[in-house]
């Protein structure tokens, strides 16, 4: 039966949510940017997919359903699409994305 969200509801999903993002930003810290080091704010530190065809979905958006709704199979998933990843800082981000032209990749696979 649907029912309307509380504001219990709200608040739970309140929480999941920044544990995803606790999640994340702890891992962004330990990892730092691979390029040059960086790791003093998690802010600064992106998700950079080494290749961008195996993107199944945006980790800032999934990760705190994905740890949190399906359990041990959600962190498994995670886990998976961290691996395809490299943390690097927004400064290296923005140079290797030019230096890729994702941009021009996603734009293709339209
Ligand atoms: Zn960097």
């Amino acid at each position: 039966m649907a029912r309307v969200p509380t504001e219990k509801d709200r608040i739970r999903d309140r929480i999941r949510y920044d544990y995803g993002q606790s999640v994340l930003k702890r891992y962004k810290l330990m990892k730092g940017c691979s390029k040059c080091g960086y790791n003093e704010n998690a802010h600064a530190l992106q998700f950079n997919h080494v290749d961008p065809k195996q993107k199944r979905f945006l980790l800032a958006q999934k990760a705190h359903k994905m740890v949190l709704n399906i359990g041990t199979k959600g962190k498994q998933k995670l886990k998976e699409e961290l691996n395809k990843c490299e943390v690097v800082c927004a400064n290296c981000h923005a140079i290797i994305t030019y230096k890729n032209k994702h941009y021009a990749i996603h734009k293709k696979d339209r």
